[in-house]
């Protein structure tokens, strides 16, 4: 039951505050609304690990969470702000590519979407800053709940399409933390970076 064991274990507003870089980390991005948290909760079994930022652009910390001793989840703060300030969005781009790209037990990025929109141009930033960063790609596109078949179908084939041509491994799925469709998918994979 490694999920259900996640546990709160520090924030970090920048890297310098992050826990020991050992182990193995699989993060999780996301724009603000898309459901990341909601999926989070859902793959560790928890109702209230991750909590959703009703401000977006305040908390812009790293949320981590432990599975075992070292293994670890990683909740990214939240994108897409409408309303935050260019320094703002600044910092968190920044915060967001030197984590990637520096972080050395980060095993694999999950980047949470919205089905009925995904791959917006932030989406597309946070999968490119991945992609530089050579890690392997788990595209959630969650709240499949409320599309039809033909719909989840038509979203999952637009994504695929469009990283078929990645240089790293991506794999594409439908989510719902309603319907918990894909919970078991999701879960494989991540243990599968986690070296389990
Ligand atoms: P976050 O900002 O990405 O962490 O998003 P949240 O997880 O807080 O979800 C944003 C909103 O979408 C909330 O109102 C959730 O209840 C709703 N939501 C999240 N996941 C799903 C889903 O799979 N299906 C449906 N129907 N709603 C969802």
């Amino acid at each position: 039951p490694l999920f259900q064991r996640a546990a709160f274990l520090s924030s970090a507003p920048d890297l310098a505050a992050t826990p020991d870089d050992s182990g193995f980390e699989v993060a999780f991005a996301g724009r603000s609304n898309a459901g990341k948290s909601s999926a989070i909760n859902v793959i560790c079994h928890q109702k209230g690990l991750a909590r959703t930022s009703k401000t977006p652009g305040r908390t812009q910390q790293l949320v981590f969470f432990r599975l075992d001793d070292e293994r670890r989840l990683v909740d990214l703060p939240g994108y897409g702000f409408a309303k935050v300030s260019l320094a703002i969005k600044r910092r968190w781009q920044q915060l967001m590519e030197r984590y990637l790209e520096r972080r050395s037990s980060l095993k694999g990025l999950v980047v949470v979407m919205d089905i009925r929109h995904p791959l917006t141009d932030i989406d597309q930033q946070m999968i490119d800053w991945g992609i530089a960063a050579g890690l392997p790609l788990l595209l959630v596109l969650t709240k499949a709940d409320k599309l039809k078949r033909s719909g989840v179908a038509r979203s999952l084939n637009e994504v695929r399409k469009a990283l078929s041509a990645a240089p790293v491994p991506v794999h594409v799925m439908a989510f719902s933390a309603v319907s918990r469709l894909g919970l078991n998918e999701a879960q494989d994979q991540i243990k599968d970076w986690l070296g389990l």
